[in-house]
């Protein structure tokens, strides 16, 4: 048994987050930096490969980056003054060596190698196709595509063969790749995931959110725009753009994923949040004494709300950092008390006490409701949840991952009834015009489909349209009182 959602949080996990360096004498280590900073977009597998003008070279591996470079020497076997990064959480692919990115292959142009954040939507079709041409894949991973259709293109250049590559994919990638003397970064015309270009000195990063920029000392210069491919060589800089922009950045990476120290769609990730708490504090007004979030993802949005409304914002629930490593292989009695072993709450500051709790999300629904409990348990006078974005109520095929339709509760359950669920005295969520004017773009530039269910990328793929069907309630409801079984 592996720690799944299931057990130990019921948010969604990203897919994951990218890193590249050009032209640094400690590129690798740069890479590593970065990518430690963005570890929160993925930790299942970790890898880094550099070049050096004539071979790439990697070290990739299971578990967390500190896990996979435990033994600082193997940086030795990085040469080079250019390299790229990846920490993977697996939307699609098993999760194994074999597919643990960068993927690096051989090419009849070269070798080169690919580290992805996204999913391809029309990934069975091109794989099928490809397959029927002759193609042999050697992972399960969407991200292998970039390879082969990269392979096939007559094109002169890295960059061209990758514009042929990119204009075949549907949905979703920021991506970053290594060639004996090139990286190049690119990203789909929606610019659904983020990509940030900056510079450290002479050399050039990219980095799936400024924080990895600035943990190495660099500048956060711009984004990879949507439509665009842009090379890094001894040549210096240069900009492809292969289609047009058609913006639809996930909204959800303002909301949840992204690191509130970082800036993506060149807003601050932070003052979103807060504007967030804000905008439901005045949607959502109730009387209380104080307010608390769920750490850490809600704990700017609930200073927004405080700072809004007036109430005094605490420390109500103290979360466990250490427990991602520790529970892998738990027993089912220890595993029955995982929720306990999450989040613990600080009994004098809520006995007693009407407590606002903030959130940024509910997805399945289990979290919240064990957290609920420990609030009961110290005697809150009054639990009023605020939810910092709409009910989540349609699953993601572009790169984040969330359960099934019918797992997420508030596809078969009203407002009404979750609050019923969740056993609190009110439960209230930000509305969908609200989300979108914390942003600082026009609000047909985010993809909202978790929310709204419109899918700015057609979903052609049979799987994909099944999983949109109206969810079995009743199953629904069995399977979420399964899970909270298992949960102490
Ligand atoms: S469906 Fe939701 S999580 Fe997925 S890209 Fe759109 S807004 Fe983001």
């Amino acid at each position: 048994m592996t720690n799944t959602p299931e057990f130990f949080d019921d948010k969604p996990r990203d897919k994951c987050g990218v890193m590249a360096v050009f032209g640094h004498p400690r590129a690798s280590e740069l890479a590593y930096l970065g990518l430690y900073a963005l570890q929160h977009r993925g930790q299942e597998s970790a890898g880094i490969v550099a070049a050096d003008g004539q071979n790439l070279y990697q070290v990739r591996g299971m578990g967390l980056l500190a896990d996979v470079f435990r033994d600082q020497s193997r940086f030795k076997e990085l040469e080079g003054a250019w390299a790229i990064g990846h920490v993977r959480y697996s939307t699609t692919g098993a999760s194994s060596l074999t597919n643990v990115q960068p993927l690096v292959a051989n090419t009849k142009d070269g070798p080169l190698a690919v580290a992805h954040n996204g999913n391809i939507t029309n990934e069975r079709m091109l794989r099928s196709r490809l397959e029927g041409d002759g193609a042999i894949f050697q992972t399960t991973s969407d991200s292998e595509l970039f390879v082969h259709l990269m392979a096939r293109s007559k094109a002169q250049t890295t960059a061209e063969r990758l514009a042929d590559a990119v204009r075949e994919l549907e949905g979703a990638f920021s991506v970053v790749i290594i060639t004996r003397d090139e990286v190049l970064a690119a990203r789909d015309p929606q610019g659904f995931r983020p990509l940030a270009m900056g510079r450290k000195g002479d050399s050039y990063v990219f980095a799936s959110e400024t924080c990895a920029i600035d943990i190495i000392g660099g500048e956060y210069v711009r984004d990879v725009e949507a439509g665009e491919i842009v090379t890094v060589s001894p040549r210096g800089m240069e900009s492809l753009r292969y289609a047009e922009a058609n913006l639809s950045m996930c909204v959800f990476e303002l909301i949840y994923f992204a690191r509130p120290d970082s800036q993506i769609y060149g807003t601050s990730v932070d003052r979103v949040r807060r504007k967030l708490g804000k905008i439901l504090a005045e949607e959502h007004p109730t009387s209380a004494d104080i307010v608390i979030s769920i750490p850490d993802s809600s704990n700017t949005s609930a200073l927004g709300y405080s700072h809004q409304s007036g109430i005094r914002n605490e420390i109500g629930l103290i979360r466990n950092h250490y427990i991602g490593r520790t529970f892998i292989n738990p027993s089912q009695f220890m595993r029955s008390y995982n929720s306990r072993i999450k989040y613990n709450a600080v009994r004098g500051v809520l006995e007693g006490r009407r407590v606002v709790v903030v959130d940024d999300s509910i997805v399945r629904g289990t979290t919240l409701k064990k957290s609920s409990r420990r609030f009961g348990a110290p005697g809150a006078k009054e639990v009023h949840v605020r939810i910092a974005s709409p009910p989540v109520r349609w699953p993601c095929f572009y790169g984040m991952d969330y359960p099934t339709r019918r797992e997420l509760i508030a596809a078969f359950a009203s407002p009404e009834e979750i609050e019923a669920y969740l056993g609190v005295n009110s439960l209230k969520y930000l509305s969908l015009n609200g989300v979108l004017s914390a942003t600082r773009d026009t609000p047909s530039n985010y993809c909202t489909a978790c929310f709204s269910g419109q899918y700015p990328v057609a979903l052609k793929d049979p799987a994909h349209i099944a999983e949109l069907s109206e969810p079995d309630k009743e199953w629904a409801r069995a399977e979420l009182e399964r899970v909270l079984r298992t949960m102490e």
